[in-house]
């Protein structure tokens, strides 16, 4: 998709806030750091939309993007801060599985990984979570240009092992660098979106 129009419509924490309407939603997870704003960034050709890595310790909020008046970005809060209480952790867990099990809207979840290393707990778990509610899920491995080209085939392969991944799901290689993969999360995107 051409993007030229993009807004911030909300930051939301309830189901109350979320944005009314009917437009279809693509959700974006991942640990904070692992390049979601770089992706978002890329897929709006924004150099710097989205804010690039939140800060830990800050409010934790669902922030809806909506693109070309056809469908919402949500950025869902990193997982993996190792300084937010348990309290804080518990209340992002809740927040996130109320929206990402009731929301009709939401059409697809695009899980980030770093390219560069095997998944962690927290990428192995909420992949899992993600499949036990049978979520439809791309996986972006990001970062790529940061590992040669030789290596690509045995870290996905190291990535779908971990997350435990038949060969059909689908995963993408992603660069914001290089936009390696961009047309391809664009194609995942539209074909849920349309
Ligand atoms: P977020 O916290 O998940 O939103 O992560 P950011 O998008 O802010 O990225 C975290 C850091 O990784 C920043 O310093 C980015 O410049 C860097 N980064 C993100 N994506 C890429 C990429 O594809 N290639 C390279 N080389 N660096 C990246």
């Amino acid at each position: 998709m051409d993007v030229h129009n993009v807004e911030l419509t909300i930051s939301a924490v309830a189901p109350k806030q979320y944005p009314s309407g009917n437009l279809p939603e693509i959700a974006l997870v991942g640990r904070s750091n692992v390049g979601k704003s770089s992706l978002t960034n890329t897929l709006i050709n924004r150099r710097s939309f989205a804010r690039t890595s939140s800060q830990p310790g800050k409010t934790q909020t669902l922030n809806f993007y909506q693109i070309e008046q056809q469908l919402y970005f949500v950025d869902v809060p990193g997982y993996g801060y190792a300084k937010v209480s348990k309290v804080e952790r518990e209340k992002w867990g809740q927040m996130i599985e109320t929206y990402l099990t009731s929301r009709d809207q939401l059409k697809g979840v695009i899980t980030l990984v770093d390219g560069r290393h095997a998944p962690t707990e927290d990428d192995i778990a909420m992949h899992e979570w993600l499949n036990y509610y049978n979520i439809d899920t791309l996986v972006v491995a990001t970062k790529m240009d940061k590992i040669a080209k030789s290596k690509w085939n045995k870290q996905e392969k190291i990535i779908r092992q971990s997350l435990e991944m038949s060969g059909t799901e689908p995963l993408v290689l992603f660069s914001a660098v290089s936009k390696t993969g961009k047309d391809a999360v664009w194609d995942w995107i539209e074909e849920r979106t349309k």
